[in-house]
């Protein structure tokens, strides 16, 4: 059985069948309460099993003087419930307060995060129409285990963790993810040139396992002209495995280029948890002002059902969503004049979706 179907059979061998599931939600910053109010419409209007329970996590935590973000009653409930559909958090930059994202994804072991990005040809405008690549990124080591410090006022130092199970386990799990989802092939991005004990244990560890899945092929690029490629000829890709930093960049990269990164839903995946979530932040540029593309949190919702054991309707809401795409309904990002039928707002494009449930 593949990892996967481990991970969702182990969670919903422990649900009953028909029951509500509770699912912890956290709304976020930014966007993230408006595109969490048309998520939750959608799956409220399509009867779905989840029942949310709200937590707060983020800017409103600290606000409330939580300083790691996560009170100790949000806590508690992602343990108890063990699922988290989350809205993006703000980080600063440069400083402040350390982030609820990376500390959400460590504490819950959360150790693959798994970024589908594929094109919605003819409906979403793209230059890349046969796009269909699977990131799956390394979640919980690399420049992310935040190990930095000063050394001296001029000095600074940022250190690099990659371990051979962490690398071992993410790459098991993308090679038994491509068998699971009849995809061909697996590349790996490091930069094992320059970073050659870290970035080499990761690519050594990818040749090793790869060996042993002969019915996939295999290969390696040094992530400069990787990235390069797969802006410029995507196509060429089936799944990419990476270390933490490059997966998240790469992920913003593919996603935007499918036709907008707010397209992009992810799954955070890990052997007694699961936090889904949309690849983009908390957009503060667009906060407020009902234009958000909420598409990507709703993609992570639907994969999110599937997880729960509702797969009929996240079928159903998949559908109704490419519905709203196919007769040209579109948000702000997505739209283009002569392509596009209607630009709608955030609760309208929800709106829409649930007209085609
Ligand atoms: P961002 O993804 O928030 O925004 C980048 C650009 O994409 C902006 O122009 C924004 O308007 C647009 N955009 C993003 N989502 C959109 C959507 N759904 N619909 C339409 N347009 C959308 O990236 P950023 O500005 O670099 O980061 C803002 C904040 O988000 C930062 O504090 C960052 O730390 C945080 N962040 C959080 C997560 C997360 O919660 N997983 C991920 C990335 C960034």
């Amino acid at each position: 059985m593949s990892v996967t179907a481990q991970v969702v059979q182990n969670f919903t061998s422990s649900q009953s069948s028909l029951q509500p599931v509770p699912v912890a939600l956290a709304a976020g910053d930014g966007i993230g309460p408006e595109i969490s109010q048309a998520v939750c419409r959608i799956l409220d209007a399509a009867g779905s099993r989840a029942s949310f329970v709200p937590i707060t996590v983020g800017e409103r935590s600290y606000l409330d003087g939580v300083s790691s973000g996560v009170s100790p009653e949000a806590w508690a409930t992602l343990r108890e419930h063990r699922v988290l559909l989350k809205g993006p958090i703000s980080t600063p930059q440069g400083g402040g307060y350390k982030s609820v994202n990376v500390t959400l994804r460590k504490s819950l072991g959360l150790f693959a995060n798994i970024r589908p990005c594929r094109s919605w040809h003819p409906w979403v405008a793209t230059r890349h129409p046969d796009m269909d690549v699977l990131i799956v990124r390394e979640n919980e080591e690399d420049t992310y285990a935040g190990i930095e410090h000063r050394q001296t006022a001029e000095v600074t130092q940022c250190l690099k963790l990659i371990t051979q199970p962490g690398s071992e386990r993410v790459i098991r799990y993308a090679f038994e993810l491509a068998r699971a989802q009849g995809r061909r092939k697996v590349h790996c991005f490091t930069k094992d040139n320059i970073m050659k004990i870290t970035d080499g244990l990761f690519h050594q560890t990818f040749d090793r396992i790869a060996a042993e899945y002969p019915d996939i092929e295999s290969s390696h690029l040094i992530i400069d002209i990787g990235t390069a490629l797969l802006a410029d000829r995507p196509e060429m890709f089936d799944l990419i495995v990476a270390p933490n930093l490059y997966g998240d960049i790469i992920s913003d990269v593919a996603a935007q280029i499918t036709g907008s990164v707010g397209l992009g839903g992810s799954a955070n995946i890990g052997p007694e948890f699961a936090m889904f979530e949309a690849v983009h932040g908390s957009a503060p540029d667009i906060a407020g002002q009902d234009i958000a593309n909420p598409s990507g949190m709703l993609l992570a919702a639907v994969d999110m059902l599937r997880y729960i054991g509702d797969t009929s309707t996240a079928s159903r809401i998949h559908a109704a969503w490419r519905k709203t795409l196919a007769e040209g309904l579109h948000t702000a990002d997505i739209h283009r004049a002569g392509h596009s039928r209607k630009r709608l707002g955030t609760q309208a494009f929800a709106d829409a979706i649930i007209e085609r449930l």
